[in-house]
């Protein structure tokens, strides 16, 4: 049967119908025989309707098992350069101002965000003093690249990176809303924090990440 939804309904509901009669037209021409097999499932179906990408090489320092899952999604949109900076929006139109929230001296892009303003190299500058040797003015790869370490090291390292990534995130948000944000020596405690209760484990251990998380809580109670 087919349902034509008039123009004036929810875009949720014109797209429910139009992934429905992609199946119909699929079923009758048998388009996914090669992919799905003799018997049709839900899993099968969504594999077949869903466009995959190449496989990308740095999907493993987002996605790994220490992150916190809100700190890998954000990372993750922050990869595919689709987060939305204030330069991004002016240049849609959106906005009429594309200046920095955090520093209110630069335009606001992903790469003067996050590695260029002011506080965000003041939050990495005492977070990373015994992970990374240097802060890189443009992108998060520099920052992971920056120390050769071991694979549990590294581990550790793009934790880090990950978390520092979301609350830098987070505080330019607030300022956008709220007008109000944390000291860098504020966010970079709080950061801390939330790493001791995810290395815990690491920390208790002899492996090489867990003296690595021993020296940058040690880090941390010097800067305090
Ligand atoms: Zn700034």
């Amino acid at each position: 049967m087919q349902v034509k939804p008039p123009a004036y309904t929810s875009w949720y509901w014109r797209k429910v119908c139009q992934i429905r009669d992609t199946f119909d037209e699929a079923l009758q021409q048998q388009l996914w025989s090669g992919h799905i097999g003799r018997e049709y499932s839900i899993a099968k179906g969504y594999e077949w309707l869903r466009e995959k990408g190449d496989k990308v090489q740095w999907s493993g320092l987002v996605w790994n098992k220490w992150s916190f899952p809100k700190h890998s999604f954000l990372v993750w949109i922050y990869q595919h350069g689709n987060l939305n900076t204030n330069a991004k929006l002016f240049s849609l139109g959106i906005r009429e101002d594309d200046t920095c929230f955090l520093c209110g001296q630069d335009r606001e892009t992903l790469e003067h965000l996050f590695f260029a303003c002011r506080y965000s190299r003041e939050v990495l500058g005492s977070t990373g003093s015994h992970l990374w040797n240097r802060i890189p003015q443009t992108n998060i790869m520099g920052l992971r690249l920056s120390r050769r370490g071991t694979k549990e090291e590294k581990g550790v390292i793009n934790v880090v990176i990950n978390a520092s990534i979301y609350l830098i995130w987070q505080q330019r948000n607030s300022c956008r809303i709220d007008e109000c944000v944390l000291r860098p020596s504020k966010l970079v405690k709080q950061l801390t924090q939330d790493m001791k209760i995810r290395f815990s484990s690491l920390i208790q251990g002899n492996g090489d990440g867990g003296d690595y998380v021993r020296k940058f809580m040690a880090g941390d109670e010097c800067n305090s």
